[in-house]
C-alpha cells in the first residue's frame, strides 16, 4: 500500500467512509466503438484493459447483461496454477501466472495472488508413475514442478490421511510451488478499474440479443439498450458462448455444464496450499477467512442451471473427507454453481470465427480463472493486430477441422 493510499484508509475511516466515489463510471452506449466486448467476466474486463493499455485503442465498450464478475468470474475457487502436459498449454498457462505475478502492482490493486503451492496427490504406483510423467512434461516446458514422496507430501500437509490401511492410500504427488489462489472480485474488479481510467466503458445491465450483420460482417451488436456498431465484436460469454455464436449464424464445439462449489465455515488455519485428488475427484483450500473452498468435477448432464445439487455434493465432499477426516465434522456454509463452457479437447478457443470482424473467447470450462490475465492478452493482441499472437495460434476454432487437438483432459488427468 503506497503511502497515499494509506493516508486516505485512515482519513475515509475518521471521516465515517464518507469520501469513497465509485471504482468505475457507469456510463450509457454511445452509436458506435471501435471495440464491442461482449461479457463482463474476467476474461472481458482484462481483454479490455490490455486493448487499452497494451495497443493504445480508446474507443471500446464492455457490455454485461447482469453485473461485471456475476458469472464464472465471481462463482470459482480460484486456483491459480500451469500444471498442464502439453507445451501449448504450458506456454498459456504459464504465462497466466507469470502476469498474475504482477497484476496487483500493475492494476494498483490487491488481488491477493497467494503461491502458496498445490499438491496433485497420487494414490498408488501407477499414479506415480504418470505424476513422473507430469513433472518430467512441466519441466522440459519450462514450467516449475517436482515430484514429492509420501513423506514430503506429509511435510507440506500433514492433516491428510496417511494410514496405510485408507481405501486410497497417499504415495506422493505433484507440486507446483508458483500455483496458489487469487481473490475472484479483486481481480474483475482491478481489471475493470484499470480499464475505466483508460476510457472503456463498462457498461452494465445490457444484455446482447443479437448482432448487426451486413453482407455477412459482423458490424456491432443488438442490445437491450439499442443497436451498438462496431468496427469489431469480441465475445467472451463463458458458458452462454454457444447461445451468442448461434445468434450470429454458426456453431460452436461447446457443451454447457453446471460446475459446483462449497464453502465450509471458517476455522483456524490448517491447510496452507492447495490439495487436490484426482481418484476421490475434489480438491480443497483454505480461504483467508478460514473458510474451506471445495470442488470437485462437472455435473454430468449438459445444463444452464447455475444451482447445486446434492448427489454432486456428496461426491465430492466424500471424496474429501476420505483423505482429509479431520474435517469430517466441519459445517457446509454455501453451495452454489456457475455454468461452464466445455469443448471436446478441454482446451481454450480463441481468435476469429466464422463470421468476419467477430472474434471469440471462450471454451476454458472449469480452469479459466487462472487464465484471465493470459486469456485477455492474447485475445486483445488478436483484436488489435487481426492475427493470433504465436501462444494464442494453436487454440484457433480450426483446430476442430484440422485435428490439431490440444487434448488436455486426457494428457493432464485434470478433466474440464
Ligand atoms: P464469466 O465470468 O462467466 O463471464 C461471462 C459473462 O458474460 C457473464 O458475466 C455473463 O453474464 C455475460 N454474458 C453472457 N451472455 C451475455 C449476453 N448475451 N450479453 C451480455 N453479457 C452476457 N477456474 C480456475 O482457473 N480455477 C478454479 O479454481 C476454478 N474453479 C471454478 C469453480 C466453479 C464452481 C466454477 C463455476 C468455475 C471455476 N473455474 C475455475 C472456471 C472459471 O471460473 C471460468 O473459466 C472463468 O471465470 C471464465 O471467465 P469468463 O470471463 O470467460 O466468464
Amino acid at each position: 500500500m503506497s503511502k497515499y493510499s494509506a493516508f486516505r484508509v485512515i482519513r475515509e475511516g475518521l471521516r465515517n467512509q464518507t469520501g469513497w466515489g465509485p471504482a468505475w463510471r457507469s456510463p450509457g452506449p454511445q452509436d458506435e466503438y471501435d471495440i464491442v466486448i461482449v461479457g463482463g467476466g474476467g476474461h472481458g474486463l482484462a481483454t479490455a484493459y490490455y486493448l487499452a493499455r497494451r495497443h493504445g485503442l480508446r474507443r471500446i465498450a464492455l457490455l454485461e447483461k447482469g453485473w461485471i464478475g456475476g458469472g464464472n468470474t465471481g462463482r470459482n475457487t480460484t486456483v491459480i496454477r500451469s500444471n498442464y502436459f502439453y507445451p501449448e498449454s504450458a506456454a498459456l498457462y504459464d504465462l497466466s501466472v507469470q502476469l498474475y505475478e504482477g497484476l496487483s502492482r500493475e492494476l494498483n490493486y490487491n488481488v491477493m495472488f497467494s503461491q502458496r503451492g498445490m499438491l496433485i496427490i497420487a494414490h498408488s504406483q501407477h499414479e506415480m508413475e504418470i505424476a513422473a510423467r507430469t513433472v518430467n512434461a512441466m519441466r522440459l516446458n519450462g514450467v516449475d514442478a517436482d515430484l514429492l514422496d509420501r513423506d514430503q507430501v506429509r511435510k507440506k500437509a500433514p492433516l491428510l490421511n496417511y494410514r496405510r490401511d485408507a481405501r486410497l492410500p497417499i504415495e506422493g504427488a505433484v507440486w507446483q510451488g508458483r500455483a496458489g489462489t487469487g481473490r475472484h472480485d479483486a481481480v474483475a474488479w482491478g481489471y475493470a478499474r484499470a480499464a475505466d481510467r483508460l476510457g472503456v466503458d463498462i457498461i452494465q445491465n445490457c444484455e446482447v440479443t443479437g448482432f448487426v450483420l451486413e453482407g455477412g460482417t459482423c458490424k456491432g451488436v443488438e442490445t437491450t439498450l439499442g443497436t451498438i456498431r462496431a468496427s469489431r465484436t469480441a465475445v467472451a460469454a463463458a458458458g452462454h458462448a454457444s447461445h451468442l455464436a448461434a445468434m450470429a449464424g454458426f456453431d460452436l464445439p461447446i457443451q454447457s455444464y453446471a460446475l459446483q462449489a462449497f464453502v465450509s465455515e471458517p476455522v483456524k488455519p490448517i491447510l496452507d496450499t492447495v490439495a487436490f485428488s484426482p481418484a476421490h475427484g475434489s480438491y480443497v483450500s483454505q480461504s483467508d477467512k478460514g473458510g474451506l473452498v471445495m470442488g470437485g468435477g462437472l455435473d454430468r448432464i449438459p445444463s444452464y442451471g447455475q444451482r447445486g445439487n446434492l448427489p454432486v455434493q456428496e461426491d465430492v465432499l466424500g471424496g474429501l473427507v476420505e483423505y482429509i477426516p479431520a474435517i469430517a465434522r466441519l459445517k457446509l456454509l454455501r453451495h452454489w454453481a456457475g455454468i461452464v463452457d466445455v469443448t471436446p479437447d478441454s482446451s481454450p478457443l480463441i481468435g476469429p470465427t466464422p463470421v468476419p470482424e467477430l472474434f471469440i473467447n471462450c471454451g476454458w470450462g472449469t480452469g479459466g480463472f487462472k487464465a484471465i490475465p493470459a486469456g485477455g492478452y492474447l485475445f486483445a493482441h488478436c483484436l488489435a493486430e487481426g492475427t493470433h499472437h504465436d501462444i494464442s495460434a494453436p487454440f484457433d476454432l480450426s483446430r476442430f477441422t484440422t485435428s490439431r487437438l490440444i487434448d488436455e483432459g486426457a494428457a493432464s488427468g485434470i478433466a474440464h
